[in-house]
């Protein structure tokens, strides 16, 4: 009779995965070829697992509006360089294979991707936490550095290096975690970049998925918040989260008694607005605009900037690795959690999703179940 060395189930997995050389991985996924809205289910290849690198079998992904601006081709690029997509950047699952060299994760551990997949770990920029900005990666989220499309969350699996993966703590409650990965750092890094402390005046421009994660952690920072939005509808659901004032901005004087007010804006908004109308609110000689919403096109003037003199104004895009884990450690230890809605991962419920996120009915993030996704 053979011999065998008794291992339990995880650990024999884990010694099989990391000494054998890994093929292609099988996937499947919502595919869309084209700039559109009507996703199929199509079967495609993942990268072999190399020696760094982790395959997560994903269980939830959010549907960011970032997405919608893709699938709508919003940027107006070539859709033949950047078309078939699978979007999908919020992606919750578990370690089901690691290559030979991982250390910090082991396979039946829960882990979390975001937007960047494929920073070097080399460059200045990598090792100062500013994986977003590595310069031996393409900008574009979505991208590996060989100028691939990454094939995002709207899938079953996905192989990408442990040093772009995020620890997520066994007995979270893994559907309310994906858009962590995106909305809540996304939020996150302006807010403690600009150091907002407790009784600040702060406002949030755009109400929805990253602006409600952005009303979350500004009022747990003791923060005095107003939202700014494009109706009423929304106007219970932020006093609810614990903002002190509701603006509807397309109602009579919205601005009105407001300039050179507020220590912080954080505008989230995906259309097309006047950046300058919120940089008057900010305070003369140091209060701080950040802008992370992307309306496609959306251009700032000089007339509109010097209109609203000495404020500072930045950008910022998603977060470093480091800033993914700490806002996921945060978050989760403080019960701070994205509020999500659970839908199947079709192409009909994508599609739906899209349109009720463009029509402003969705509260506040869609998160697919890929468990639903359709099999043969
Ligand atoms: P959502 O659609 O969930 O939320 C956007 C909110 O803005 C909605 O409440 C919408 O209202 C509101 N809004 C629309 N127009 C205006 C306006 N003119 N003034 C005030 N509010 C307005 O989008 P997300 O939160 O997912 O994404 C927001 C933006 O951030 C997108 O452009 C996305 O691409 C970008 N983004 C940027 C990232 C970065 O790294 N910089 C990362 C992730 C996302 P209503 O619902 O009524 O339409
Ligand atoms: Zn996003
Ligand atoms: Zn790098």
């Amino acid at each position: 009779m053979k011999k065998s060395i008794a291992l339990p189930p995880l650990a024999l997995a884990a010694a099989l995965c990391a000494a054998e050389p890994s093929a292609r991985i099988p996937a499947r996924g919502l595919v869309l070829d084209a700039p559109d809205t009507s996703f199929r289910v199509a079967d495609f290849t993942r990268d072999p697992v190399g020696p760094k690198d982790v395959l997560i079998e994903i269980l939830y992904s959010g549907i960011c509006h970032s997405d919608i601006h893709a699938a709508l081709n919003d940027g107006g690029g070539d859709p033949a360089k950047t078309f078939p997509i699978v979007p999908g950047h919020e992606i919750v699952g578990r370690v089901t294979q690691v290559g030979a060299e991982v250390a910090s994760f082991k396979v039946g551990d829960i882990a979390g991707v975001g937007c960047f997949v494929d920073s070097c770990g080399a460059c200045d920029q990598c090792g100062l936490g500013r994986e977003q900005f590595c310069r031996n990666r393409d900008p574009q989220p979505n991208r590996l550095r060989d100028g691939r499309n990454f094939r995002g969350g709207y899938s079953n699996r996905v192989v990408v290096p442990e040093r772009n993966a995020i620890h997520i703590p066994a007995g979270a409650d893994l559907k309310r975690v994906p858009p962590l990965l995106c909305a809540g750092v996304t939020v996150w890094s302006p807010i403690h970049a600009s150091k907002v402390k407790k009784g600040d005046k702060v406002g949030v421009a755009g109400f929805g998925g990253l602006g409600h994660m952005a009303v979350k952690y500004l009022v747990a920072l003791g923060a005095e918040v107003t939202v700014f939005d494009v109706t009423d509808a929304k106007r219970d659901d932020a006093l609810r989260l614990g903002a002190k004032r509701y603006v509807n901005v397309r109602g009579p004087n919205p601005w009105a008694g407001m300039e050179d007010s507020f220590d912080f804006i954080l505008s989230t908004i995906p259309a097309d607005y006047r950046v300058g109308d919120y940089l008057r609110l900010v305070r003369y000689d140091g209060g701080e605009m950040a802008v992370v919403g992307l309306p496609p096109g959306l251009t700032i003037g000089l007339g509109e900037l010097m209109s609203a003199p000495h404020r500072r104004l930045y950008g910022s895009i998603v977060g470093g690795i480091r800033e993914h884990q700490a806002c996921m450690d945060w978050s989760l230890a403080h019960g701070v959690l994205p509020e999500t809605v659970v839908i199947p991962a079709t192409p009909e419920a994508v599609a739906k999703a899209y349109q009720d996120v463009i029509d402003g009915k969705v509260r506040f993030r869609y998160v697919l179940d890929l468990a639903t996704l359709p099999q043969d």
